[in-house]
């Protein structure tokens, strides 16, 4: 990986819905605020608070609202694609809560070409720039990373004959000369975007299956997709591979603890999932104070294994996915926040 310098940039993401009001929601025309605004509807009468109008603002590097998936991939994501395939680390991460729309974010739909989201468009980017750069022979892995409750599961361990997400003991670790990578995890070799698509599908449909079989929703689940990216430049006579990594991530819902979650085995994840999101806010926040040295990495698997692709010499984008509607103004609220401090990075 080469070193430069470069900001956390953090973009918000509206998913369009039929009943969004102006009055909820204000886009701001430069682009880069959000106001909120709430007009408390107490049915009680001794409620003196009743319609007041309260109303928050936040700036974030872009609100993208109305945006089609190939223009949010132009705006914030092809920077990054094409940092990876320079030799700079890149990670694009969606949060927000279940429904949101992250899952739409990055993988997009199915249904439609047009809808494909961002981890199909860079894939095809990758491809597509590799065969202009003829200066250079590149190799591509693929490798499609679940984190559940604090368990690591290779998605497309099933390619290769092992059983199917049985959580081989795998283990994150770090290298002198290779970073961090994650030992067990599978990494498949693709030469076109075709094979590197049928990866992908193969993995979603694991996805879905894993979740069904352990009785569980997607969503509580972390899954970081990484294009592992090594090139060799063919003019220079001394044999100098650079080697690189696009982080594609689907995080996992953020919604709170709420009253119908208390218990069990909800309550759980919903402690894995806070803690792991309450440690990413930490490492993203040390990373801006450039002391790495302190940078909580390992106290979660997520910011572990993402250790050496955050912050400082790498492209990290954030987009937080929120609804239009008023009836998730708490959430809405919570995900814009968690925006916000990414964005003093
Ligand atoms: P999440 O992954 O955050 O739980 P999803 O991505 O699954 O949420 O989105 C929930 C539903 O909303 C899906 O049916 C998805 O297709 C739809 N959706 C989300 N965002 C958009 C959008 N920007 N445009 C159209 N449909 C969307
Ligand atoms: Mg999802």
């Amino acid at each position: 990986m080469k070193a430069h310098s470069s900001r956390v940039g953090v973009f918000v993401r509206i998913r369009p819905t039929a009943h969004f009001s102006q009055d909820h929601i204000e886009c701001l025309p430069d682009g880069q605020t959000v106001n909120i605004h709430h007009r408390k509807d107490s049915r009680k009468p001794q409620d003196s608070t009743k319609n007041q109008l309260s109303s928050w603002s936040f700036r974030l590097a872009g609100i993208l609202q109305n945006v089609s998936q190939e223009e949010l991939y132009a705006r914030v994501c092809r920077r990054v694609v094409l940092g990876a395939l320079d030799g700079y680390n890149g990670t694009l991460m969606c949060f927000g809560q279940t429904g949101a729309g992250k899952t739409y974010t990055m993988t997009g739909s199915t249904e439609s070409y047009k809808q494909r989201g961002i981890i199909p468009r860079a894939l095809q980017e990758v491809f597509q720039e590799m065969d202009k750069r003829t200066e250079y022979t590149f190799s591509v892995h693929l490798s499609y990373l679940e984190i559940y409750n604090e368990t690591l599961v290779d998605l497309l361990s099933s390619l290769q004959g092992s059983p199917q997400l049985s959580p081989r003991g795998m283990v994150v670790v770090e290298e002198p000369g290779r970073g961090v990578f994650i030992r067990g995890l599978s990494l498949h070799p693709v030469h076109s975007e075709e094979e590197a698509l049928n990866l992908l599908f193969e993995g979603e449909m694991n996805r879905i299956i894993g979740s069904h079989a352990l009785n569980r929703s997607s969503s509580r689940s972390h899954c970081i997709f990484t294009v592992h990216i090594e090139s060799h430049s063919r003019t220079l006579s001394v044999a100098k591979y650079v080697t690189s990594k696009l982080n594609l991530v689907d995080l996992a819902g953020s919604e709170r603890l709420g009253k119908t979650w208390s218990e069990g085995q909800m309550l759980k994840e919903a402690m894995y999932i806070n803690k792991s999101l309450s440690f990413l806010e930490q490492a993203i926040l040390a990373l801006a104070d450039r002391r790495r040295d302190h940078v909580p990495f390992r106290q979660s698997k997520l910011t572990h294994a993402l250790k050496d692709s955050l912050g400082g010499n790498c492209n990290t984008v954030l987009v937080a996915n929120i609804y239009g509607e008023a009836a998730q103004i708490e959430e809405t609220l919570s995900t814009l926040r968690f925006a916000s401090r990414m964005m003093c990075v």
